[in-house]
Order: C-alpha cells, then sequence, then structure tokens
C-alpha cells in the first residue's frame, strides 16, 4: 500500500469528493478549500513534481483541470478562475483550480505585502537568456 495520499485517493482506499475521472486524470474536492468549488486535478500515476509528468498524463491533467475551471466559473460566476501548481503540501502532483474573488485568494505573499518589486532589467534579460539557452 502506498503511503502516498493521493495515490490512495486514486485507489479509493480513502475518501474524497470525486468529480471527474478519466484514464489519466482524477478530479476532487479540496478538503480545505479556498472558495467553494475549490478542486483538485492530479495523474493517475505517481509523481512528484508536474514537471516530471509523462506527456500523456501532462495533457490528460491540464485538459481535465481546463474543463474544471469552466463548470467551475459556470456554477459559480466568479471574477476569474484560477489554476495553480504549487504542491508542498503533498508529494504527488496536483493542479488547484478555484474560483478566485479576489488576488489575495491565489498569489504570492511577497506581492501581498508590497515587498515584491520589478525585476531589474539587465537580471530579467540574464535569466531570459538563461531559459533560452535551455530551451534551445
Ligand atoms: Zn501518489
Amino acid at each position: 500500500m502506498s503511503d502516498c495520499i493521493f495515490c490512495r485517493i486514486v485507489a479509493g482506499t480513502i475518501p474524497s469528493i470525486r468529480i471527474c475521472e478519466d484514464a489519466h486524470a482524477l478530479a476532487f474536492m479540496d478538503i480545505r478549500p479556498i472558495q467553494p468549488g475549490h478542486a483538485l486535478v492530479i495523474p493517475k500515476q505517481h509523481v512528484v513534481n508536474v514537471i516530471d509528468m509523462e506527456p500523456a498524463d501532462y495533457d490528460g491533467v491540464m485538459r481535465m483541470a481546463q474543463r474544471v475551471g469552466r463548470a467551475i466559473g459556470a456554477e459559480w460566476r466568479p471574477p476569474k478562475v484560477g489554476m495553480a501548481v504549487i504542491g508542498f503540501d503533498v508529494a504527488h502532483a496536483h493542479v488547484h483550480v478555484l474560483p478566485l474573488l479576489t488576488m489575495s485568494d491565489l498569489t504570492s505573499a511577497r506581492l501581498l505585502d508590497g515587498s515584491l518589486k520589478a525585476g531589474a532589467m539587465d537580471e530579467l534579460k540574464r535569466n531570459g537568456e538563461q531559459l533560452r539557452a535551455r530551451l534551445a
């Protein structure tokens, strides 16, 4: 038996409120919703990081996240539907999909406390060069 809580949710050995499922992905309600309607979409295959998912699982998870997000938008009519990949809490890749009523529902603590400043242009250019080199 896996000790990964999300693998156990996929297996059905611990309860969850499932809302959508296919061969690659499972969507269920977040047990600690930031707003009503807050759901999680996970790959059925265990992987820690979203960026490490197999392409078919990634496509399946992101497609399901879009479908769930559209359902959230239709049901609650929030100003925004947000998606986020954070993952410090559970070591099984997951996408949060939720209604956003305010920016503070899902954003950087540094942005909210005013300490996040615009990056220096030379650093932004250097960081862009680093990523372009990795993507080449
Ligand atoms: Zn897992």
